[in-house]
């Protein structure tokens, strides 16, 4: 069980709704850093540990501002995600460009900032040499097709992604990429999403360490780093329980010891790029209940929409809501909570339990701190909402301001009407 708590009284939450009005997405600056510290602290056997924050994620600089400061670099795979890092100070190899369908504009954008450049294909090789020339260093995305761990388990489908090599394809592309004068490696994986079993997160390490070993024995290359990509679970579910991080990181070192110590690759750097596990349980929407209709079923209609959260209309996924002030009311009443979209999947819950909702209350929708807002969209014309961090001293700060109706229509020249 996950205790489905507010970070804030509901006394803060009224003044900051005061001052800012909703909706807005607030982000926790001091349960961020103390996840960070987890993580960090449960790769500290590690000898280079590196975790590169899955930018899309959330893609404010405010935050990774805050995640660098904890040690984290980026993970982009974008033009813009790119210049997001460079605008926070992560350059070099603090970056690590893993992006797919690769326009040439981007690979050069990487390459300038000293990007760790990780290639999706085989052919994006000779496009990179062509096009912005090969750093000293690449890595290469891993697909490893049909996937059984543990004998039965499935952990994933990867041969149904869009992502990465064959086996066959990293191996030409490491030989390939050597004769062209490329140096340093490295290699990538990222076979799970929202995964909570910590075995199956081992699981992918213990199929890159194998890769490595592999790839030692077979071209006599020992690669530098293994990137085990992002996917790590957060508990949506008050059922659910969150990823036990110590015993994720010591897990890995098991297979650290066991598989690439004896095989002299002791100095491996272990890498992630996790998003949704690093800022997602810490961001919370904030909005105020507009309108109330009972026809076949009760709504209550918010003053957010899909614009702001889109993954309960996208995947149908639950976002726990706590009704500020009614934490302890029974949860007596059964909802559609909406947003304004003319589009009838625009409902951040359907079927929901919860108290008795009075017009003007304010509804909290847990666990948008990751694609969350960076989803957002403006169909119907609705604009993206602000964003706000509640630092650890107890203050607000507007980190993004709300999207107007210029903004909409800034590409727009009305004069040649
Ligand atoms: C989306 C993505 C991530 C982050 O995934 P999370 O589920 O947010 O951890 C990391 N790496 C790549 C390549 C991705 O596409």
């Amino acid at each position: 069980m996950t205790a489905k708590t507010l970070p804030f009284s509901a006394e803060k939450i009224k003044e900051i709704v005061a001052e800012y009005g909703t909706p807005f997405h607030i982000y926790i600056e001091k349960d961020i850093r103390e996840n960070a510290r987890k993580l960090v602290q449960a790769f500290g056997w590690a000898p280079d540990f590196k975790e590169y924050f899955a930018v899309k994620a959330l893609p404010n600089p405010y935050i990774m501002k805050i995640l660098r400061e904890e040690g984290f670099g980026g993970d982009c795979s974008s033009l813009a995600e790119l210049i997001l890092c460079e605008k926070v100070g992560i350059t070099g190899e603090n970056i690590c460009f893993t992006s797919n369908d690769t326009p040439a504009e981007e690979f050069a954008k990487a390459k300038e900032l000293g990007a760790i450049i990780n290639l999706d294909d085989l052919t994006h090789i000779n496009y990179l040499a062509k096009e912005v020339g090969l750093p000293d260093l690449l890595a290469f995305r891993y697909n490893p097709g049909p996937l059984r761990e543990g004998g039965n388990a499935i952990i994933g489908y990867p041969e149904e992604a869009k992502y990465g090599m064959t086996k066959e394809q990293i191996f030409t592309a490491i030989e390939q990429a050597k004769g062209m004068g490329v140096k340093r490696f490295g290699l990538h994986t990222m076979v799970v999403s929202n995964e909570l079993n910590v075995d199956y997160l081992i699981g992918t390490a213990t199929m890159m360490f194998e890769l490595a070993v592999e790839i030692k024995d077979k071209l006599g290359v020992a690669v530098e780093f293994l990137n085990l990509g992002g996917g790590i679970g957060i508990p949506y579910l008050p059922e659910q329980e969150p990823v036990d991080l110590a015993a994720f990181g010591q897990g890995v070192k098991q297979e650290f010891e066991r598989i690439l110590v004896p095989a002299g690759l002791d100095h491996m750097k272990i890498c992630l790029e996790s998003g949704r596990m690093i800022t997602g349980p810490y961001g919370y929407l904030v909005a105020t209940a507009l309108h109330e209709k009972n026809i076949y079923k009760h709504y209550i209609g918010l003053d957010a929409c899909m614009a702001n959260l889109m993954r309960p209309a996208l995947y149908g996924s639950y976002h726990h809501i706590t009704v500020v002030g009614k934490e302890d009311a029974p949860a007596d009443t059964k909802y559609d909570i909406t947003g304004s979209l003319c589009e009838n999947n625009d409902k951040f819950a359907i079927d929901r339990m919860l108290p008795h909702i009075d017009i003007g209350d304010i509804l909290v929708i847990h666990d948008t701190g990751a694609h969350g807002s960076a989803m957002g969209f403006n169909y119907n014309g609705k604009l993206r909402c602000q964003e706000l961090l509640l630092k650890e001293d107890g203050t607000v700060e507007l980190i993004r301001r709300a999207e107007t109706l210029d903004d909409y229509f800034a590409t727009l020249d009305f004069s040649r009407l």
